[in-house]
């Protein structure tokens, strides 16, 4: 460690230690640090059967694959959401952004849907999944705003599953308009918020409020620009915007903020599970 390097993660402690409030922002990056990579040895060894089928080359692509029947879709997905979201426990980089939030005035907005946070043990009013979550079925036209638990149905389609297809009698149908159904994920307009969803929103909103005014950080995990709008350009604006805010983003491939904020900056492109958890102990 350089002298530079180790300057900077003190300042970060230091910040960090001090805050009356901290949001974390989890994106993609924060569970590909965590263990839970897309692409490689997790996607070829579990895939292999996909991988030959329709030349898939890792989880993010393929879940935009458009397979052109049921069988083969929740074939597919019923393997993915088992092997992101139902069988891992929590990971190690999770349970240490847990043990540091217990006890003090913490909130997270994630785009992730694998349910880690919740999973660590952060109190689920104190979690903003905005894109949904993988263990939840919808109605595909967002008929109606009710979410199913999945677990036991993909756990059995991925059981049954041959030559990447499910049997057609465990293709789900909404209970309402008897349509397809979908994962509740955000892809399209159909994306359907339900109740809690709205409340985690407004809890999220009361807390930015909140924060605004004190010895805020802001600590950004593995956020690009997929959907800049939801963590990364809210945290530049309240970092641009409130005195007391500070923005520490660890971000291996896009660690550039904006200049405006680079005083109230602590950027960190090393590897997050190497520095995570000398920040946070
Ligand atoms: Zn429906």
């Amino acid at each position: 460690m350089n002298r530079e390097q180790a300057e900077r993660i003190e300042l970060a402690r230091e910040r960090l230690a001090g805050a009356d409030r901290v949001i974390i922002g989890g994106g993609a990056g924060l569970s590909a640090a965590a263990g839970l990579t897309y692409s490689g040895e997790r996607f070829t060894q579990n895939f292999a059967d996909f991988i030959r089928k329709y030349g898939m080359t890792d989880m993010y692509s393929a879940g935009f694959y458009p397979f052109r029947t049921q069988e083969e879709k929740w074939a597919y997905w019923s393997r993915h959401i088992v092997c992101n979201r139902w069988d891992p426990p929590a990971l190690p980089l999770y349970r240490a952004l847990q043990a540091f939030a217990a006890g003090r005035d913490c909130f997270v907005v994630t785009t992730n849907v694998d349910a880690q946070f919740e999973k660590a043990g952060f109190a689920p009013e104190r979690v903003f999944a905005v894109q949904g979550d993988y263990g939840k079925l919808q109605c595909a036209r967002g008929c109606h705003d009710a979410l199913y638990d999945d677990e036991a149905l993909v756990r059995e389609m991925a059981a049954a599953q041959k030559d990447c297809r499910i049997p057609s009698s465990l293709v789900p149908k909404c209970p309402v308009c008897g349509g397809e159904m979908e994962v509740n994920i955000r892809k399209d307009a159909f994306f359907v918020q339900d109740p809690a969803w709205y409340g985690a929103a407004a809890r999220c909103d009361d807390f930015f409020g909140r924060a605004a005014k004190g010895k805020t950080v802001l600590l950004e995990l593995g956020v690009g620009f997929n959907t800049p709008t939801i963590i990364r350009f809210p945290f530049e604006r309240m970092a641009y915007r409130c005195p007391g805010v500070t923005l520490i983003r660890l971000n291996m491939s896009e660690p550039e903020g904006a200049p405006e904020n680079a005083e109230k900056t602590l950027s960190f492109p090393e590897d997050m599970a190497g520095i995570l958890p000398a920040l946070l102990a």
